[in-house]
């Protein structure tokens, strides 16, 4: 018998590590809570982690199988779960931060010390660390000449889930699933979607079925919700990367014009975005904490706590700003356009360092993915590889007015300002204290001013770049 570890993969079907241990055996599926892990992790994480693994539980349960929970240090309870079970070895699908590749050492040294064999697999990503590479065989730092090798690489196909004849039914340490006061967690109050892999494949075919062909053109607008929505389940390995990539290859067959299939494409290099920051994560681990473009003379980053507090509650008076980080608050989810425009905010208006902004997104994300999360944060940082030039600064705006038209995303975020008109909101730094208070008393003035705040943090940087 072998043991299939879940991980970040908390699906049975497109999963690499699961099939190939049930093509050798039978198949003993475990996933260990652990408490290492759980110190990085956030309610909302463990509410959704928690959502996925009932529903592979149930996927098991419904096989007369089960998913073994067990709680501890994964590289003492899996050598005692193999020599329980006989087992001779344990499969898992590899992660790629420093941290994973440092547990994930650790696991095999103590499996080998008990004479238990293991076995690790490339399942997050189509092509691992290493695989994609300059014609020197260094990683690329530019995302373009990475890109272009990724999408014409063939890609694996999609692996069926195990049969149910090869399981095995063991419900380990917990017969129902722990809360996760349990694991040392409040409750989380955000309104999040449903995890688990049915609810990923309907959400795939959903996106497939229409959105994706106007992706290129409608992605750019929160309100419209012409995004697929896959990033939790990705995140989470609710859904495999081929079966995505499958379904995406199936629109592009079905697209009617050329629009069409350079839409589908456009969302196949968002996936390999994807793929580009975790192959940046595992040659760089540093970078979760480490700018990954040093400047010259370091950057100066302002310390405002009252201002990092009203961007993190949504009380900018930016109204483009406060809808994105309400929306983060209230559904643990934010639309990218609005990301990179928050994310822009912090770093260049604020002039406050990404790094409290990322901490406060790995708080609050479902989605929170150690290697998008510090590419998103320090591309608008200017710090990131292949980033946002610094000299070039979002007017937030100049961008609510362009991908808000309407202010309707606006309005159902920041109930404040529902019954004004879209265009007063646009407005609404150019307004009189009076006329505010009269249009909507209880929303702040803009916590300073874009156009000073622009000139001030392009000196930061000119002073960084050691140009002053
Ligand atoms: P879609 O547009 O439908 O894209 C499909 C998938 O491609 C996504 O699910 C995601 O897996 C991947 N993807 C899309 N855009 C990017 C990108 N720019 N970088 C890397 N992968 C991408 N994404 C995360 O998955 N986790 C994070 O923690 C995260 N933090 C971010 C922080 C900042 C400051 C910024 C600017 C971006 C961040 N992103 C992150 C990238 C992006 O915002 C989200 O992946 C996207 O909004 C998720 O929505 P979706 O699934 O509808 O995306």
């Amino acid at each position: 018998m072998l043991v299939h570890w879940h991980r970040a993969d908390l699906r049975a079907t497109d999963n690499v590590g699961l099939a190939k241990a049930a093509d050798e055996d039978d198949v003993l599926p475990v996933f260990v809570f652990d408490d290492e892990v759980l110190a990085h992790a956030a309610p909302n994480r463990v509410a959704y982690m928690l959502d996925a693994l009932g529903a592979l539980r149930r996927w098991y349960r419904e096989r007369d199988a089960d998913l073994c929970l067990l709680r501890g240090d994964p590289s003492a309870v899996l050598p005692d779960l193999c020599a329980e079970h006989g087992a001779t070895g344990v499969f898992w699908n590899r992660g790629y931060s420093g941290l994973a590749q440092e547990r994930d050492e650790a696991v095999k040294a103590a499996l080998s010390d008990g004479g238990v064999g293991y076995a690790d697999f490339d399942d997050a990503i189509h092509h691992d660390p290493g695989s994609i590479t300059t014609n020197d065989g260094d990683p690329y730092s530019v995302y373009t000449y990475f890109w272009k090798k990724w999408r014409d690489r063939e890609k694996e196909p999609r692996y069926d889930a195990p049969d149910a004849d090869s399981l095995v039914a063991e419900a380990g340490e917990f017969e129902d699933l722990p809360t996760p006061e349990d694991l040392g967690f409040e409750e989380s109050d955000a309104d999040v979607e449903p995890a688990g892999y049915e609810a990923a494949r309907d959400r795939l075919e959903e996106f497939c079925s229409s959105p994706i062909f106007e992706y290129a053109e409608r992605r750019d607008f929160p309100w419209e919700g012409k995004t697929s929505k896959l990033s939790a389940h990705l995140k989470w390995g609710t859904i495999g990367v081929r079966e995505v990539y499958e379904a995406t290859e199936d629109a592009m067959a079905e697209a009617g014009d050329d629009e069409a299939r350079e839409s589908v494409e456009e969302f196949q290099s968002q996936l390999a975005w994807r793929e580009f920051y975790t192959h940046v994560l595992h040659f760089n681990p540093d970078v979760v904490t480490r700018n990954y473009k040093e400047y010259q003379e370091g950057i100066d980053w302002r310390e405002a706590d009252d201002e990092l507090l009203a961007w993190k509650d949504g009380e900018t008076g930016f109204p483009i700003v406060d809808a994105g980080m309400r929306q983060l608050r209230e559904e643990a989810w934010m639309h990218n356009r609005v990301r990179m425009i928050v994310a822009s905010f912090l770093t260049k208006d604020l002039m406050l360092d990404w790094r409290h902004g990322y901490d406060h997104f790995r708080e609050h994300l479902v989605d929170h993915d150690t290697a998008n999360d510090n590419g998103g944060w320090q591309w608008a940082a200017s710090t990131g590889t292949d980033a946002q030039p610094y000299f070039r600064i979002f007017n937030p705006w100049s961008q609510q007015e362009r991908y808000d038209e309407d202010a309707d995303y606006i309005a159902e975020y920041v109930p404040e300002l529902a019954d004004m008109d879209a265009d007063a909101i646009h407005e609404w730094h150019e307004l009189s204290d009076d006329e505010r208070t009269d249009l909507a008393p209880d929303y702040p003035a803009p916590i300073c001013d874009h156009g000073e705040r622009r000139e001030q943090a392009l000196a930061m940087f000119k002073r960084a770049r050691g140009e002053d």
